[in-house]
């Protein structure tokens, strides 16, 4: 498909689609020429069609969808779903694209439905539009929120419970608000440099999508985006197991430590070598964790299962290599980096195939995050958010926790609409309005 105002440069993708795409259409059409030939009329090409010859029936191709728009957020989860409405509110044409079928990746259909840490050491250290979401989701809810005031004597005792079919809805509607359009059961099949940014086409049932923006913001959680580009991603040998979370009590979602985390009922079985990498690699922890959990049932015939996520939940896997690498020492030290855009706080979280022990930071200790650990090692107009940010693997343990997703989310969706809005690449635009912006939002930014 052809567009005059945009000149393509066909980057190296590490997984296009399209190639097997032309095999089969030319398949088709091979073998249906004469079944086509016969349909009366063009508007009668999205309808099926039924060849006489061969008692086959073809469907055919839906009609190409074309979008244009500033900021092109990929992957609507924990990290997404804030920056989606950060950029949209900053007034940048926002688009999100989302593989499943509702908002809030891990936090809703993970089932990890108990965001850490928005405070730190008696005084609340995250805020803005992932906290806005948190705090309303338990108001409608009837919920409670911790008094963060209070140092807890484990750290898990301040995260907040949320009801996360209340979050889905209002993440929701909050894009809707804010104009982001958001399109589900999509993702991004091949990426091409254009002279405004990106052309990215997304596939889903039924849909062929080619959006062109200037920006876009990978929260898919393992940086597919940037693996397509071919850009550096880092990931070990062996990675943290992902869980199956499932419930033997009634779902009292929002109540307890998360329902399924419960100590009266709930379990979480470990997948060991869980990947989020693709559709495959999913499909392989979803039946693991189902297997597992049919097992325990099996082995305990009186228990009954009353509540299973949909999907298992993933801990790690690709991080990106960034303009800068938060290295563990940085992490434990809390040192303040000259472009940090937001703080984290978690106890060091390695989870290995026998648990994990966390290792909680030192009393006063509150690491940031750097604008540079966003941006991709020598990319342009790309950012991420969420648990792939460059870190090393001990730091990201840490990192990687819902507040900070959220508060990443916000701080790329900012960089990104002012980015678009200048015509400059992330790592040019003057810190001071990525900070000025995030302010004007209630996020809270060290230093400002
Ligand atoms: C079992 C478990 C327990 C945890 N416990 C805690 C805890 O107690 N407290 C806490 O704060 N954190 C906890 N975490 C960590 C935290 O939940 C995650 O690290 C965080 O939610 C990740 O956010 P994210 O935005 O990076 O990814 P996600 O929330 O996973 O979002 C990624 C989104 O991208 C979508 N996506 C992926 N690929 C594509 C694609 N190609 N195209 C389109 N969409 C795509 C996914 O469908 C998903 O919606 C836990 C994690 C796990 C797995």
């Amino acid at each position: 498909m052809k567009h005059n105002n945009h000149e393509s440069v066909e980057l190296p993708c590490e997984f296009t689609h399209a190639s097997r795409r032309d095999f089969l259409q030319k398949s088709i059409l091979g073998t249906a020429g004469l079944g086509l030939g016969m349909m009366a009329s063009p508007s009668s090409a999205q309808a099926d069609a039924r060849d006489p010859d061969s008692e086959l029936v073809f469907r055919t191709e839906e009609p190409d969808v074309t979008h244009t728009v500033d900021v092109l957020v990929v992957g609507g989860g924990t990290a997404g779903t804030i920056a989606a409405i950060q950029a949209a509110r900053a007034g940048a044409k926002t688009l999100l694209v989302e593989r499943g079928a509702q908002l809030g990746g891990t936090l809703t259909t993970g089932g990890v439905s108990f965001p850490g840490l928005f405070d730190a050491w008696g005084r609340q250290i995250i805020a803005g539009i992932g906290w806005e979401l948190v705090k309303e989701s338990v108001e409608l809810d009837g919920g409670s929120l911790p008094d963060f005031s209070q140092v807890p004597a484990r750290h898990w005792q301040n995260q907040v419970q949320v009801n996360p079919f209340v979050y889905a809805m209002l993440a929701e509607d909050k894009c809707t608000e804010a104009g982001v359009e958001i399109a589900y059961y999509e993702f991004p099949q091949t990426i091409k440099r254009t002279s405004e940014g990106w052309q990215v086409d997304c596939a889903g049932f039924g849909t062929k999508r080619h959006v062109f923006c200037k920006q876009i913001v990978d929260c898919t959680g393992g940086a597919e985006v940037v693996g397509m580009m071919n850009l550096p991603r880092l990931r070990e040998k062996e990675t943290q197991p992902g869980s199956m979370l499932f419930s033997f009590n009634p779902h009292n979602p929002g109540r307890g430590r998360g329902a399924p985390l419960s100590p009266a009922g709930g379990r979480v079985h470990y997948v060991h070598g869980a990947d989020s990498s693709n559709s495959r690699t999913v499909t392989a922890a979803n039946l693991t964790g189902r297997k597992n959990a049919l097992d325990f049932i099996r082995q305990n015939p009186e228990r009954r299962i009353l509540h299973m996520q949909p999907e298992a939940s993933f801990r790690e896997n690709y991080r990106i290599q960034g303009e800068t690498l938060i290295a563990v020492d940085d992490y434990r030290s809390g040192g303040v980096f000259d472009d940090a855009v937001c703080y984290a706080v978690y106890p060091v979280d390695l989870h290995t195939r026998t648990g994990v022990v966390p290792e909680p930071l030192e009393n006063g200790i509150i690491p940031t995050i750097p604008l540079r650990a966003l941006i991709p090692k020598n990319s342009r107009n790309i950012m991420v958010a969420g648990r792939c940010v460059s870190s090393d693997r001990l730091a990201n343990s840490g990192l990687r926790v819902q507040a900070p997703c959220m508060a990443m989310g916000q701080a790329a969706g900012a960089t990104a609409t002012l980015a678009a809005k200048s015509g400059k690449t992330p790592l040019d635009v003057p810190l001071d309005d990525i900070h000025s912006l995030l302010n004007a939002h209630d996020a809270i930014v060290p230093g400002f």
